[in-house]
């Protein structure tokens, strides 16, 4: 594996105006016209073959090499939080409640570098790299749009590359986990229908906030009884809401929440447990339950090969870096949609300040732009090890 850490080095400055640039205007899923039409001019200027409106807001392009050779595809993602930035830095978002709070203001500016270099060295090129600006992460519908589409098509990547800078590990660190990486993630709403009344009269009702508390308490069982102690699973109620005064009791509550796993059967066992749960314990509870799962994403599982490869390369490269193949997640990622269809990986590159960093998707959070150098440097080695 190549190093590239010089040819990065050289577009420092370029790279860290990017994602700065990109922090400071912030734009949501399916809104990223104004960074979609950046990434898409920069492309075009380097000489890509370029496709705008692509997953209605994101950006493919083609770096087609000299003589031919596998198709790599680099995916990343850049949308934005509605998030009001509490930040104090120059480039901070200018515009409230939106916010780069998950970092891909980076990946954007990582993949942008990364067209730079391996377009400047073309004539030596082997394949084609296959560049892919997907809005919309964070609804969880941005890399479906993008399939629906035909993304993986003209040209079929062989292989899928991608990157998130992840603040829970120091600048340095690196994650690539083969197998199952981050979970999958499904939400529900469950509504427990009773029958109201007066608060000072439940004799005469069927209560469906005692019958909801209950359900609450027995699914608690569904992750600590059936599934394994050694699998993962996540069975969260993240809303819950019914009645509107003091002295009534309500018909109707309604909860929300979500389902993570890392494995189909997991998940279908503890659909179906939690369906079973809730109906008996609304019918104890003389109620009734509507209970609505809808699956997001699924689980982004990487490629064993690959990770292999991009393990042992890296440690190569950089006697500095530590890298990690035990890192797992429950947070969920729609890059699984793409690593579901093409053998790939998507791994995290260390990107707390060293001085005490915030998680995603906080109103203060931020990266140690080393990071960027850090990210841009290996993405740009594991395609080279394809292409060149
Ligand atoms: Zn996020
Ligand atoms: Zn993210």
């Amino acid at each position: 594996m190549k190093s590239f850490r010089a040819d990065v080095e050289a577009m420092r400055d370029n790279l860290i105006h990017w994602r700065r640039d990109f922090h400071r205007h912030p734009e949501l899923g399916f809104e990223e016209f104004r960074t979609a039409g950046i990434v898409a001019d920069h492309l075009r200027h380097l000489g890509l073959e370029v496709q705008s409106g692509v997953g209605k807001t994101g950006v493919v392009g083609i770096l087609e090499g000299e003589t031919d050779g596998p198709t790599v595809m680099i995916r990343a993602d850049m949308d934005a939080l509605p998030i009001n930035e509490a930040n104090d830095v120059p480039y901070v978002s200018a515009t409230p409640n939106k916010m780069h709070a998950c970092g891909h203001d980076g990946h954007t500016a990582i993949a942008m570098t990364v067209a730079s270099i391996l377009s400047q060295q073309r004539d030596q090129l082997k394949g084609r790299v296959k560049f892919v600006f997907q809005p919309a992460e964070e609804i969880g519908v941005g890399a479906q749009a993008m399939l629906g589409d035909g993304v993986l098509t003209g040209p079929r990547p062989d292989v899928v590359l991608g990157l998130h800078l992840w603040n829970d590990l120091p600048v340095g660190d690196v994650a690539i986990t083969p197998g199952p990486f981050m979970a999958s993630a499904a939400d529900f709403v469950l509504t427990v229908i009773g029958s109201g009344g007066h608060g000072a009269a439940p004799h005469q009702t069927h209560d469906p906030i005692v019958a909801a508390s209950q359900i609450v308490n027995a699914a608690q069982t569904v992750v600590s009884r059936n599934v394994g102690p050694l699998e993962a699973g996540v069975l969260s109620f993240t809303t819950i809401h019914g009645g509107d005064a003091f002295n009534i009791i309500p018909s109707e509550v309604t909860l929300t929440g979500t389902i993570r796993t890392f494995e189909e059967h997991i998940y279908e066992k503890m659909v179906h447990r939690f369906d079973e749960i809730a109906q008996s314990v609304a019918t104890a509870m003389a109620c009734t339950i509507k209970l609505d799962i809808r699956p997001l994403t699924p689980a982004v599982v990487n490629d064993v090969q690959v990770s292999q490869r991009l393990r042992s390369g890296f440690a190569a490269l950089d006697a500095n870096l530590t890298i990690l193949d035990n890192v797992r997640t429950m947070g969920a990622e729609d890059v699984g949609f793409f690593l579901h269809e093409v053998p790939g990986v998507y791994f995290f590159v260390g990107s707390a300040q060293r001085d005490g960093a915030f998680p995603h998707h906080h109103p203060n959070f931020d990266i140690d732009e080393e990071a960027l150098i850090v990210g841009a440097s290996l993405l740009t080695s594991a395609v080279g090890d394809y292409v060149f």
